[in-house]
């Protein structure tokens, strides 16, 4: 009988530690998880930040531009305006998530606003003098960004600071009931002769990338070929952007685990 109870409470405090256990691997598990999520952000990053071939990508996308620009001016259209993106195009915003990254924070709407009020980003290399000499040559600036329309005070603080042209409400269409741009672009296109469109994410370009799967957004960027380095002028921006909403399927409410997933099935081996 005593022989009985022992074996009973063995298998109890067996029991017990296996739950133990296993509580704390999950435990573990999730929060490598969710430190793992933040740590993916840190080569990206420290390319944007300590790459020197960041930074010679970002001269050739504007030398490019500048190129482009000069001979469009020799056809002497008129009224001639550029529409560009603001992050990761115009202005480096690799600080923040520096910051996150060291203090093992996620990203949330909240630090991202906190970034902004600063008004502190730097410009995107090349890009403050391209467009200041656009400017000088007769061409009109429009920033069209999806950074929230609370936000276009400070903003536009911070494209003073920088000496970047036509920084001023006029010229800053922030993000107003739709995240697409192309309403935007159509009202900046009404008025003037569009020559050229600079962004660091295809939503930045046309309205046909919008919400594409991976193969899908692969199809219309072959199908604007001629377009890219021509009209199109792109930025690099590994961080972030719709390439990475497109790896998990736009689906906000995916776990760490789930994407982590999503991302292995779509890395492709040999
Ligand atoms: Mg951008």
């Amino acid at each position: 009988m005593r022989r009985d109870k022992n074996y009973v409470m063995k298998k109890i405090l067996i029991g017990f530690f296996a739950i133990l256990m296993g509580q704390l691997l999950i435990a573990q598990s999730s929060k490598c998880a969710d430190s793992c999520e933040i740590r993916m952000k840190e080569y990206p990053i420290l390319y944007q930040q300590q790459a020197a071939e960041y930074r010679a990508l970002c001269y050739q996308a504007f030398n490019l531009a500048a190129l482009r620009l000069n001979e469009i001016l020799k056809t002497k259209a008129k009224k001639l305006a550029i529409i560009t993106d603001l992050d990761e195009t115009i202005l480096d915003n690799s600080y923040q998530q520096a910051v996150l990254i060291k203090n093992n924070q996620n990203y949330t709407s909240k630090s991202w606003k906190e970034w902004i009020d600063k008004s502190a980003a730097t410009g995107v290399p090349g890009a403050v003098e391209f467009l200041q000499k656009a400017k000088q040559k007769g061409v009109t600036i429009f920033y069209i960004s999806n950074r929230d329309t609370s936000e276009v005070k400070s903003t536009m603080i911070n494209l003073q600071k920088l000496k970047l042209p036509n920084a001023d409400t006029a010229h800053m269409l922030f993000l107003f009931n739709t995240s697409s741009k192309e309403a935007r672009r159509q009202l900046v296109m009404k008025k003037y002769n569009v020559v050229l469109l600079l962004g660091d994410n295809l939503n930045d370009f046309m309205q046909a990338f919008e919400k594409k799967n991976i193969n899908d957004r692969f199809a219309e960027t072959d199908k604007e070929k001629n377009e890219w380095g021509k009209k199109f002028i792109v930025l690099p921006n590994s961080a972030y952007g719709e390439w990475e909403n497109a790896i998990y399927n736009y689906d906000w409410n995916l776990s760490p685990e789930e994407k982590e997933n999503k991302r292995k099935i779509n890395l492709k081996g040999y």
